[in-house]
């Protein structure tokens, strides 16, 4: 492997590029015509352009991405995430055009595609899943027997089913044929099959994952949990490692059920185990998606495990050389900042970043697919960016992620930091009390609270200039004479440091 082209755009491609050059790599970015000037374009060795701004009209034309890529040159192609990433006949494509996919076999992709032969596939393996059926429902009459023998509420999901649809909690046996109906609509529209199935429905659990890493010579190894229970409409907006809901115990067990079930799809590369964890500590299987995730850095910086490189080394058939499963260190976090404005129902912001200041400093690890001029647009995914940090322990990793989003400054768009902040100054958040509902429930209190300091500090700044520019308006000649006149030795702070140390008279 030599030249890598990577199907994708943002903070994503980015990070390929980085990983690529880091391995002395070349690489090859992707653009459409809204991306022209991204960062990712303009840092990468290569670019491609593949078509119009619309995802279905470049970044999801597969055929046009490897033909981009043979014209250039490219032996490899990275999927990212989203996009072709988790598309089966993609990475049969790539394969037959005699690249290298750098990604799990297409085969793997399949055994996991839907939700139900994934439901299959861990139950043969000794795996546990949340119990229910794996067959499409025929009717509601069907549906309610079901419901019967599991208990109420129940619910009843897609098996094609991606992102929250086609997805209906039952809390009785009248609310079945309404929601049965719907679920399927919802499926049959967004998926093209309406196959629905009945799941036991868990109260208050938490959303934990496994990172596992397998190579092509049968090696598996798990990296540990990723909590990602802080979800808006099953949207992750925080994710940290570990999770404060596992020890070393849950993590060995969790870690060993999400290689089963991953050797048992013949999985090969980066991948993930979603899991339900129940206020019980029973946890259950639920999917397994065959990519790297948004969220992985949280867990290259507990591990020290370089995820994005070890996807390139895999797939040109390096051999991993961990023998166990690597226990984590310190506490790692993240905080997806979006273009949406969180005080206005999360509202969409679009517009050009006109001034932008990144947070730096010690544990503060910053992936970005924008910087300050960039366009942001309604084409794509909200996320802007990444920003993680790392720390000893959670409540010192919890200070430096509120001081990293008090560094950072958007101006020219709405982002999400300000409700990072609440978030931060949460006290179940700081106590590590959540579950998959918690944000949904916090919303309200959390998007409210009075403005913060910076905010209040910014206005009076803003009214100060304002006033300045009046004044000089209205001076003589527009004299820049100044505002405040020099500060009358009494008052000053250093005078009267200095009157007391005896170094000036009275
Ligand atoms: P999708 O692939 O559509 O995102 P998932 O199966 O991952 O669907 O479920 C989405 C989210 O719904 C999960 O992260 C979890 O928050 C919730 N969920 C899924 N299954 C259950 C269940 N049986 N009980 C309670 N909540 C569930």
């Amino acid at each position: 492997m030599k030249k890598v082209l990577i199907a994708n755009r943002g903070e994503i491609a980015l990070r390929v590029v980085r990983a690529c050059r880091e391995l002395g790599l070349a690489s090859v970015a992707v653009y459409s015509d809204a991306d022209a000037r991204a960062p990712h374009v303009r840092e990468a060795d290569e670019a491609v352009p593949i078509g119009p701004s619309p995802s279905a009209e470049s970044y999801l034309k597969g055929d046009v991405v490897i033909a981009a890529a043979l014209r250039v040159g490219a032996d490899a192609i990275h999927p990212g995430y989203g996009f072709l990433s988790e598309r089966e006949w993609f990475a049969r494509a790539v394969r037959d055009a005699g690249l290298i996919w750098v990604g799990p076999p297409a085969e793997a992709i399949a055994a996991m595609g839907s939700k139900t032969a994934a439901r299959t596939l861990a139950m043969a393996h000794d795996v546990p899943v949340v119990p229910g059926t794996t067959e499409a429902l025929r009717d509601a009459q069907e549906a309610l027997a079901i419901a019967e023998r599991f208990g109420y509420p129940v619910l009843l999901k897609a098996s094609a089913g991606g992102g929250g649809k086609g997805m209906r909690v039952v809390r009785d046996a009248s609310g079945m044929a309404s929601a049965l109906d719907a679920a399927q609509r919802e499926a049959r529209n967004a998926f093209g099959d309406d196959a629905v199935y009945v799941e036991k429905y868990i109260e208050g659990p938490r959303h934990v994952e496994i990172q596992v890493l397998a190579d092509a010579h049968g090696r598996c190894i798990s990296l540990g949990e990723r909590e990602c229970s802080v979800q808006r409409r099953h949207q992750k907006m925080i994710e940290e490692a570990p999770s404060p809901a596992v020890n070393a115990e849950l993590r060995k067990a969790m870690g060993a059920a999400a290689v089963r079930v991953a050797k048992a799809a013949g999985y090969v590369n980066a991948g993930t185990c979603e899991f339900l964890l129940a206020r019980d500590g029973q946890f259950y299987f639920l999917e397994m998606n065959t990519r790297i995730q948004v969220e992985h850095p949280v867990t290259e910086l507990v591990t020290g495990v370089d995820l994005v490189q070890w996807q390139l080394k895999i797939a040109s058939g390096e051999r991993l050389p961990f023998t166990s499963n690597i226990d984590p260190r310190g506490w790692a976090m993240e905080c997806r900042i979006t273009s949406e404005d969180a005080a206005n129902g999360f509202l969409p912001s679009t517009g050009r970043i006109e001034y932008m200041r990144v947070p730096s400093g010690p544990g503060v690890r910053w992936d970005s697919g924008v910087g300050q001029g960039s366009e942001v647009s309604l084409f794509y995914d909200p996320m802007l960016a990444k920003l993680i940090v790392w720390a000893p322990s959670r409540a010192q990793a919890i200070a430096r992620m509120h001081r990293a989003l008090d560094e950072l400054s958007v101006h020219g768009i709405e982002t999400s930091r300000e409700f990072h902040l609440r978030v931060m100054e949460d006290e179940e958040f700081r106590a590590g009390a959540f579950d998959i509902q918690w944000l949904e429930r916090r919303l309200d209190s959390l998007v409210s609270v009075p403005p913060p300091r910076a905010q209040v500090e910014a206005a009076a700044i803003a009214a100060a200039l304002l006033a300045e520019r009046d004044r000089i308006a209205r001076s003589p000649r527009g004299a820049a004479a100044p505002a405040v006149s020099a500060m009358a030795p009494e008052q000053s702070a250093w005078a009267r440091l200095a009157r007391q140390r005896g170094l000036r008279g009275g």
